[in-house]
């Protein structure tokens, strides 16, 4: 009697279709002005179009943003597509006045949530919607080495409703080893206490493989990163990385910085998880209070 149906084949049929659709990935930066985001977004896309497709970075002029603005730029990996769409913030608290300085940011992510959820409403609905609902916020924390400021503290509460945010150290070359993991640890207690509740959240359908790799993760958060878009060379080979007076760091060295940490956290590890928490959590309760309202 042969009793094997065939249908373990589903999980290569699935793939196939993933693959031949591509993957949608939306990263966000917030954080006050010269904190080195513009930058660290270029580190992570030009170290990738240097090695995937042999090509570099316009040069642009030393840029200051003022709006909210994105850009798509597909990945293609052993025909993995990825669209990976940046939307860069202008920084918040620049102002004398910082009241609601956050609330196009949280405006703008809202806004993304508010077109899925009319798309998927429509009586035509296309068959796959265009996914624009931010995946991923980092959020750039300034490298005092003292404690987060009080209008971080405020935006911070006011993103983790909305978005998976992930902190990173910004600058960190400007920390010491032991100050940057003094300021590691202020900064996990001060979210702690404000009952910050950042990604990746535990769920109950969580194996400990999971848990370890969370863990893992809320160990290394923030990131302590150093973003760069010159390369240099090290003992002959061509890096991203920043020339001092005294030295040279190396941006992909992981005892100089764990910029490599977070982008394998965004690229390798997380990207699926990133996507299916932002649907399944952040949308989902922006979709049950809309419908919710709708009723009243
Ligand atoms: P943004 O306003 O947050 O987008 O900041 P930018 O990316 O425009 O960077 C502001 C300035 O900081 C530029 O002069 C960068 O070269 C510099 N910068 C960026 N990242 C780093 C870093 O990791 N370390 C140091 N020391 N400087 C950086
Ligand atoms: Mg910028």
């Amino acid at each position: 009697l042969q009793s094997y149906v065939g249908f373990d084949s589903i999980t290569s049929q699935i793939e196939k279709k993933l693959l031949k659709r591509g993957f949608q990935f939306n990263v966000m930066v917030v954080g006050q002005s010269g904190l080195g985001k513009s930058t660290l977004i270029n580190t992570i896309f030009a170290s990738h179009l240097i090695d995937s497709k042999g090509r570099t970075q316009p040069d642009e002029p030393s840029r200051q943003t003022v709006e909210i603005h994105s850009f798509t730029e597909t990945i293609v990996e052993n025909g993995v597509k990825l669209r990976l769409n940046i939307v860069d913030t202008p920084g918040y608290g620049d102002q004398v006045n910082n009241e609601n300085c956050w609330e196009p940011i949280i405006k703008y992510i809202k806004d993304q949530h508010s077109s899925f959820l009319r798309k998927e409403l429509t009586a035509m609905r296309d068959r796959y919607i265009q996914d624009t609902r931010i995946h991923c916020c980092l959020f750039f924390i300034s490298p005092t080495g003292h404690s987060l400021k009080p209008i971080d503290i405020v935006v911070l509460k006011k993103l983790t409703e909305v978005v998976n945010v992930v902190p990173v150290i910004a600058k960190s070359d400007s920390l010491t080893i032991d100050e940057r993991i003094a300021f590691k640890h202020r900064i996990k207690e001060e979210m702690a206490f404000h009952n910050i509740k950042l990604y990746p959240y535990a769920s109950d359908e969580d194996d400990e493989q999971d848990n370890a790799l969370n863990e893992s993760i809320q160990d290394l958060i923030p990131f302590a990163v150093v973003g760069s878009e010159q390369t240099i060379v090290v003992d002959g080979k061509t890096v991203r990385g920043r020339q001092n007076r005294w030295g040279v760091i190396n941006v992909e060295n992981e005892n100089h910085c764990e910029f490599i940490h977070l982008r394998n956290f965004l690229t390798r590890t997380h990207l699926q998880d990133l996507i299916e928490t932002t649907s399944m959590i952040h949308y989902e309760s922006f979709r049950s209070k809309q419908l919710l309202a709708l009723k009243e």
